[in-house]
């Protein structure tokens, strides 16, 4: 039975980025040795990142004066680096979720910490509206998607002081405006790459303001300078996003992946507001393109199981909803299909013809 991947992340990747991607696992450039097992310092592998930044730059169109860097530690790690490399004295935050939250308390650690707006008492089914940030902030920090709840903010935002964004899932999907942005980072595993990678894009004149010591690992400056490879760099989760960035190229770039989310959320929402059993859970207005969440709407409650089970028989994987929103959740990222849409789409009407 064919499988289809909702999973939030990792997620599904393009077939053509997994079989080149265990292709150079194989045989790195035809050298008998397997990407594995290169040194990255490997002439053939400088090549791999070079390109790599440079389509990152191309196909977000990051202006003059930005680095792109590949790091370890997941995006959790940024949540630690951006307040230690950005926060002088004070910085803003915007509470959208679980995420935003662990990067405030971290946050924390450096200077003062100013919540602008939360949606925590609704469990965070929608993006704030209406607030202001202080003028004397260091940097405001948003988490553009909003992994668990689906809410997402589609447009970058005009905002008084240097703006910061968490964008792990959903960079790439559609265009962004770079200079509005003095560091935008992103764990891969969702629309890049396998895991293991984290891309990051800083203003370099931002870097080193920070009153402070920096461990050498933990400065952006120790890995822009270096291009990367100050110390080993995750090697095959960096060829796989090579493979990702070349295949978002080839597609037409952002602007097509834009399209083409819009074409996968209009399927499954559509569906979700038209099957009795079913309601979505994040405000309409900001309902996020990448991570779809739903539940069984309150007369069907007790066919949550029941629905799991089928849509499982029926080969969807990944779908259920993260444990702190419950219910169900489709997390259609740049690889996500139409045709993966329209079978999760005839999952629910034959779900619900049975009831
Ligand atoms: N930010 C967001 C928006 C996420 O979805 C996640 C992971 N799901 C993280 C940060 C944490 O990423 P990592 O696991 O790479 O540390």
């Amino acid at each position: 039975m064919k499988k289809y991947n909702f999973n939030a992340g990792p997620s599904m990747l393009p077939r053509e980025v997994i079989e080149k991607t265990a292709q150079q696992c194989l045989d790195f450039n035809g050298s008998g040795l397997s990407l594995m097992e290169i040194s990255h310092r490997a002439k053939d592998f400088q090549p791999v990142v070079d390109e790599a930044v440079a389509l990152v730059k191309e196909l977000l169109q990051v202006p003059e004066g930005y680095s792109v860097i590949f790091l370890g530690g997941g995006a959790s790690l940024e949540f630690c680096m951006i307040p230690y490399n950005f926060l002088i004295k004070k910085a803003a935050y915007l509470n959208t979720g679980v995420w935003a939250k662990k990067a405030m308390k971290e946050a924390k650690l450096f200077g003062e910490v100013v919540e602008v707006a939360s949606s925590a008492d609704a469990n965070y089914t929608f993006i704030p509206k209406d607030w202001t940030v202080p003028a004397d902030v260091d940097y405001l920090h948003i988490t553009t998607n909003n992994t668990i709840y689906g809410t997402e903010m589609r447009k970058d935002l005009d905002v008084n002081v240097p703006l910061i964004a968490d964008m792990s899932s959903d960079i790439f999907s559609r265009p962004i405006d770079v200079k509005k942005y003095d560091a935008i980072y992103a764990g891969a595993q969702k629309n890049l790459a396998m895991a293991g990678v984290t891309i990051v894009i800083v203003k370099d004149e931002k870097l080193g303001k920070a009153p402070r010591e920096i461990p050498t690992m933990l400065d952006y400056r120790t890995h822009v300078e270096k291009g990367s490879m100050f110390n080993t760099p995750p090697v095959v989760p960096i060829y796989s996003a090579l493979e990702t960035l070349r295949w978002i190229k080839k597609n037409g770039g952002v602007e097509t992946m834009d399209k083409l989310a819009q074409k996968r959320a209009e399927i499954v929402y559509g569906e979700i507001d038209r099957n009795k059993l079913f309601r979505g859970t994040a405000a309409t207005e900001d309902r996020s393109l990448m991570n779809i969440c739903f539940v069984m709407n309150d007369e069907y409650k007790e066919l949550e199981k029941e629905f799991l089970d089928f849509a499982v028989s029926k080969g969807m994987v990944g779908v259920k909803g993260h444990r702190s929103v419950g219910g169900f959740r489709a997390s259609c990222y740049n690889a996500q299909t139409i045709e993966g849409c329209e079978a999760l789409v005839a999952c629910m009407k034959e779900f619900e013809a049975k009831h």
